[in-house]
């Protein structure tokens, strides 16, 4: 008998749920192939929840995520026009994303920005650039700064409309994603990059302070500081030099989604967001509603974070290993989806669910072996 996991499933708005369709079919394979037990239970979260509960984090999926082992996230939100019908405090970021976040404290995003030589191409990168492929493993704070400090809205003195927001840190939020970035180096290439903008802001001046302090017990990893904005190029011109990056929240929200970019598409990042008690996965991009209902969404970045999942949640590393590689042995056959303009003949191109039978196809296929 394998283990048994309890896992929330949280669909999500727009392509969420056909990306979500194709990524729980791993589930099925693991309790086939393994024996292991996924109780996946599905709950509403995001836009669609706002309509049909009030809320866009109601308090039965606040219960079904407290009572899970671990949390699967489709991307939430609507389009810019369509959000306008939901009141700013409900809408997918304030009202489902942050306080998701903020309920279990997942501090350490792990966004990895990955090409395998094999899928170099996809990349609008020129090949020199490129080289042989991607890998680099962005680690963002996610549950401090700008995006979480207090804010103000009103109508001052003058009678100008004016608001105020706080990016605020203290050195203990700042050391456990420091310490988490550090041990991935470790366990890497012992190279950290230091993502700040110490020139600027006061918030980079304590964030390097500490990172002093927390490198001490890492002797063995080099430390390179980048200020964000030289950052955003070289990620351009010279993707190669970076291993571990560690950086702010909005800082990583934007450079993150650059990955994405240099990748070819946001189709390509999954991500980890990792607490103290307990993690949720989900897709680094949004709920793409301009491709929506279309059946040619990628659904790698979901099935990535099933893998990520795997790993990280349920201890399984050689299953997560082999989900890597029969996604990778898609793209490598010539498949693609549309998403990826540099991948080949339109033959290849194949839609959310034949991307799906086809990873499915390959990991029964590594399962049996
Ligand atoms: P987006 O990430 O949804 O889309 C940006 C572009 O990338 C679009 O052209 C889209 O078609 C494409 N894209 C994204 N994922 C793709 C995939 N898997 N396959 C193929 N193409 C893909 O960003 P947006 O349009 O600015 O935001 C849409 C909604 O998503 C908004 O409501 C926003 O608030 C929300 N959002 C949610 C999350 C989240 O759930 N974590 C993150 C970012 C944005």
């Amino acid at each position: 008998m394998g283990n048994a996991y309890k896992i929330a499933v949280l669909a999500g708005d727009a392509i969420g749920p056909e990306i979500m369709a194709q990524a729980v079919r791993v589930f099925d394979l693991l309790h086939t192939h393994r024996d292991h037990a996924f109780d996946l239970i599905e709950a509403p979260f995001g836009a669609h929840a706002y309509f049909s509960h009030g809320q866009s984090f109601p308090e039965e999926t606040q219960a079904i995520c407290d009572s899970a082992d671990a949390i699967l996230k489709g991307p939430v939100g609507l389009s810019f026009e369509d959000s306008q019908k939901i009141p700013p405090e409900e809408q997918a970021e304030r009202g489902a994303i942050l306080p998701l976040r903020a309920r279990y404290q997942t501090f350490a995003n792990f966004r990895p920005i990955y090409l395998s030589p094999d899928m170099a191409h996809f990349s609008p990168l020129k090949p020199e650039i490129i080289k042989d492929g991607i890998d680099i493993l962005l680690i963002r704070e996610l549950v401090g700064g700008l995006y979480f400090g207090p804010k103000e809205r009103g109508v001052n003195a003058e009678g100008l409309r004016y608001v105020h927001e706080t990016l605020a840190y203290d050195e203990a939020q700042i050391r456990r994603v420091l310490k988490v970035a550090f041990e991935q180096a470790q366990a890497r290439s012992c190279r950290l990059h230091n993502i700040h903008k110490s020139n600027v802001l006061m918030s980079s001046l304590l964030w390097n302070e500490v990172l002093d302090e927390v490198r001490e017990d890492f002797p063995s990893v080099e430390v390179i500081p980048m200020l964000v904005d030289a950052a955003a190029t070289a990620m351009c011109l010279n993707p190669g030099q970076f291993d571990v990056m560690v950086m702010e929240n909005m800082f990583g929200d934007i450079l993150s989604d650059q990955g994405g970019g240099i990748l070819g598409s946001l189709g390509l990042m999954p991500s980890a967001c990792v607490g103290p008690d307990k993690a949720y996965y989900e897709p680094s991009h949004g709920s793409a509603p301009d491709i929506a209902g279309q059946n040619i969404a990628n659904p790698y970045s979901m099935i990535g974070s099933v893998a990520m999942l795997l790993e990280m949640s349920c201890g399984l590393k050689e299953e997560s290993e082999l989900v890597w590689q029969a996604m990778k042995s898609v793209f490598e056959a010539g498949y693609t989806t549309a998403d990826l303009k540099g991948g080949g003949s339109s033959a290849n191109t194949v839609t959310t669910d034949v991307f799906g039978d086809l990873v499915i196809e390959k990991l029964d296929a590594l399962l049996k072996a």
